[in-house]
């Protein structure tokens, strides 16, 4: 994605989702920024790689919002969706290693970007245990995935 800030000879490379950052690209067409002063450290502690996979698969924004069911990625309008976030995942796992990266700060719950507890598919609200699809791509090629909540263990971890 554009915006990559690579510095990486000087700091660790960290890949994080684009909407964290600010960026309009969530499917209602809004970001889920996180407070300046915790933006401000990451930026000033890493070189932050932005990725959004469901934009990188191809997806509109705004969309349909989406979510995981039975191995299958299916927006609230019926629409199998699997291939975009599959495809997508892929880019942002390229780019995320193009650049290094060894950790990747993802977006909560997302079906894309979520990492231990993601929505089960009814749009009801409801979390079960599981990862979206690109946070499972990117742990099992070896980059150690946070969610937003947990950023600070990650500024903590990043020097390793
Ligand atoms: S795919 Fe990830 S980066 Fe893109 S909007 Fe959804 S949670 Fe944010």
């Amino acid at each position: 994605m554009e915006d990559c800030t690579v510095d990486s000879v000087t700091k660790p490379a960290v890949a994080v989702s684009a909407c964290l950052l600010g960026e309009r690209c969530t499917w209602r067409g809004g970001d889920n920024a996180l407070p300046a002063e915790t933006l401000a450290r990451l930026r000033e502690a890493c070189a932050i790689v932005p990725v959004c996979p469901e934009v990188q698969g191809g997806l509109l924004t705004p969309r349909q919002p989406s979510e995981i069911m039975g191995g299958r990625v299916v927006s609230k309008a019926g629409e199998d969706v699997t291939a975009q976030f599959e495809a997508g995942a892929a880019v942002a796992l390229v780019e995320a290693q193009a650049a290094g990266c060894r950790f990747a700060l993802l977006k909560e719950k997302s079906p894309s970007c979520g990492f231990g507890r993601i929505y089960d598919g009814t749009f009801s609200g409801v979390l079960v245990q599981g990862n979206g699809v690109a946070a499972r791509l990117f742990a099992d090629a070896g980059i150690e995935v946070f969610g937003e909540s947990r950023v600070g263990e990650l500024l903590e971890r990043r020097g390793e």
